[in-house]
């Protein structure tokens, strides 16, 4: 592994640990002494995916990760949240241990997951993959999402304390100018 910054091709590792699936190594490059990270993972043996068409391709996470981020994009997620999901799934599915997975199963996995993190992001990748025929079964789907959020109790969150300070500023700002 070729140090990031100079190129030179020998390093030490200073710290290691496991990380999930993989083994995190915190490296110092011998010549620069400029430190980096690296991520060593196990190649797994291999998975394949039956599509609807019932051809067969290998399970890719890359293809999995654009999905995914496709449907995520411009959302206000934590860093790391969609590369996490795709490891969750990558994950779940090699525990699984089949030779084969239906894409079905791989894309219900994706839709319960981003139910969970945006509801936009899970209405964009279902109106994907669900191909959603009209907007009524759209709607439904939007419906659902919007009364389960509805049942939800609402306790006062600190969001709301923002714009209450920034009326009494305003209303600060208001007295002294009057003054
Ligand atoms: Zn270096």
């Amino acid at each position: 592994m070729n140090c990031p910054y100079c190129g030179y091709q020998d390093s030490k590792v200073i710290d290691s640990r496991s990380v999930n699936d993989s083994i995190r190594r915190r490296r110092q490059c011998l010549s620069c002494s400029s430190r980096f990270t690296t991520y060593e993972r196990l190649q797994p043996v291999s998975l394949f995916v039956i599509k609807k068409d019932k051809r067969r391709e290998e399970f890719s996470r890359n293809k999995l990760l654009v999905g995914i981020r496709k449907a995520c994009e411009k959302r206000p997620l934590p860093t790391g949240a969609v590369d996490k999901l795709a490891d969750d799934i990558e994950a779940e599915l090699f525990q699984l241990g089949k030779a084969e997975i239906p894409s079905a199963v791989i894309g219900e996995m994706v839709m319960e997951r981003l139910k969970r993190l945006d509801y936009i992001a899970y209405i964009r990748f279902a109106s994907v993959y669900r191909e959603f025929t009209d907007i009524t079964a759209l709607k439904q789907e939007v419906d659902t999402l919007v009364s389960n959020e509805a049942k939800k109790s609402h306790p006062t969150s600190q969001l709301q304390l923002l714009p209450d300070e920034k009326l009494e500023a305003m209303a600060k700002g208001r007295q002294r100018s009057q003054q």
